[in-house]
């Protein structure tokens, strides 16, 4: 094994290749469910290096778990217990290279933080609409690599939508030079969209072209108290008819997960749940003036409290308010996981079914676990639902999940199939999910996605055990 701590030193330099000392921050998922070990943690700061260290890599039989900012859900980006893989982390390719403000478009490295992405636009008087909670440790070759969503995909789509262009190494350690800003490019298969969604499994994604978009004139937000989920979905479709494009997010967020950012961020004065089971929050950015989107919203509020889908609302005062109250929502992960381990479930389905899919999925889990507690909360207006399983009150978090997280999930991806749904909509499927998915996914898409796997990466070089398995 020197030779390949030899080579990668020299690709490198010494400092950048880690593999003595705590290395938890690379070997540990968010989640804190997934614990490896590396081999070593190797930090590239040009594509060069990153094409050399595969290369490398390829030649010793060494596999790499690429790293960006390690936020990921699925246990995806951390390395096997086995000592034998290297992350490569992204980190240290941090740099914009250009903001084209005639062309709309930025084009940055693969380790930028997302947050810095959205600052570098705004500077631009420019907007880069992914966001996320995650925001200000995810790095944009991560949100690429998973397809994330976020908070505004119902305007601007995923991260897809946003990715003109792609600069990627290859499984060999070539160069694929795709950082393109052109709209339209119909030369052949779209290379570009089989590494988005990928997870680091087809290549490493060293730079993106983005999307940008003009800033809005005025951004509203409101936080509606709202009867039911039905009454939700409602409002939505009054959303859209009333508010039309400038509708940019629409999330939902039930009694429970509210209270429990109210447990356990005190700090966080969360308005309204105590007396309605869901709320939900609204932004609204307006293209015209402040006044327009105000007049806008007045309309749909007081729709909606006549037609009885709202039962009360807050409307931030300013971008202060606005923004602390997209913290309450954002802090609703964060809540979760001080209350303890819990079955995560990240799923879609045609928001039309969304209500009728939680009315039963509640009603079995509730007659499965006598105490269960749902923390759901998501991205209605994708019909995304963070759709999660606590344990009864004064249960022990990790003996819950090792007697029922597998019963859970069936039941949970059972229903989600019977409602036409999707058992991942934005977290991917990395290695929590990989022996899942052959079960909910038609055995043709299994057998084409690992046909591409073997023709992209065929000594299964780029984080095996993730997405699909050989
Ligand atoms: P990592 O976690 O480092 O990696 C994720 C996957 O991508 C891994 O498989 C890794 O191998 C691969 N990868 C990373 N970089 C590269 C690269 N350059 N080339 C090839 N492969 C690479 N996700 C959403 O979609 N929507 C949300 O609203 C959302 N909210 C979140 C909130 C919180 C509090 C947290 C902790 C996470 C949230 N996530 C969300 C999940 C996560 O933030 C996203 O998946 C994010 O896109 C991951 O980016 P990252 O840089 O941290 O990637």
């Amino acid at each position: 094994m020197s030779g390949i701590f030899d080579s990668l030193r020299s690709i490198v330099g010494a400092a950048h290749v880690l593999h003595e000392g705590d290395l938890a921050a690379w070997e540990q998922d968010w989640r804190k469910r997934a614990r490896g070990k590396a081999l070593a943690v190797v930090r590239p700061g040009t594509t060069g290096e990153v094409a050399a260290v595969v290369r490398a890599c390829a030649a010793q039989g060494v596999s790499i778990v690429p790293q960006g900012g390690n936020t990921g859900l699925v246990g995806g980006s951390t390395p096997d217990d086995s000592g034998t893989q290297v992350v490569l982390s992204l980190a240290r390719m941090n740099k914009v290279r250009d903001i084209d403000a005639a062309n709309l478009t930025l084009t940055a490295e693969a380790g930028c933080v997302l947050q810095a992405l959205q600052q570098a636009a705004h500077d631009a008087d420019l907007l880069l609409p992914l966001s996320l909670a995650a925001e200000g440790s995810c790095t944009i070759g991560g949100n690429l690599s998973t397809n994330a969503g976020g908070t505004q995909v119902l305007r601007y789509g995923n991260a897809r939508e946003l990715c003109l262009g792609l600069e990627v190494v290859t499984a060999q350690g070539e160069v694929l030079q795709g950082l393109t800003g052109l709209r339209k490019d119909n030369t052949g298969y779209d290379l570009r969209d089989l590494f988005i969604g990928s997870e680091g499994t087809l290549g490493i994604i060293t730079a993106a072209t983005l999307k940008l978009y003009p800033q809005p004139a005025s951004s509203l937000t409101a936080w509606i108290a709202v009867p039911s989920l039905e009454e939700a979905v409602h409002l939505l479709g009054l959303a859209h008819k009333v508010l039309g494009a400038s509708l940019t997010g629409f999330e939902v967020m039930g009694q429970f997960a509210l209270s429990l950012v109210a447990r356990h961020f005190r700090q966080l004065r969360v308005p309204l749940y105590e007396a309605s089971p869901y709320c939900v929050l609204i932004e609204n950015a307006d293209s015209e003036s402040e006044a327009h989107a105000h007049a806008l919203f007045e309309q749909l509020l007081e729709q909606a409290i006549e037609d009885g889908s709202a039962t009360d609302a807050v409307v931030a005062a300013n971008l202060q308010q606005a923004s602390q109250l997209w913290h309450i929502r954002e802090a609703i992960p964060l809540a979760q996981a001080e209350e303890g381990l819990n079955i995560k479930h990240d799923i879609s389905l045609p928001v039309s079914r969304i209500a009728a899919f939680c009315a039963e999925t509640d009603a079995a889990l509730a007659r499965e676990i006598a105490g269960v507690r749902l923390v759901n909360f998501g991205h209605l207006g994708d019909g995304n639902l963070h759709y999660n399983v606590q344990a009864p009150v004064g249960g022990d978090p990790a003996a819950f999940l090792d007697t029922h997280e597998a019963r859970v999930n069936a039941l949970v991806y059972d229903a989600v199939t019977r409602f036409g749904g999707s058992i991942s909509a934005e977290h991917g499927i990395g290695a929590f999910k990989v022996e899942t998915l052959p079960k909910y996914k038609s055995p043709v898409a299994m057998e084409l996605m690992r046909a591409i796997k073997l023709a992209l990466d065929p000594k299964g070089t780029l984080n095996p055990g993730r997405v699909v398995l050989l």
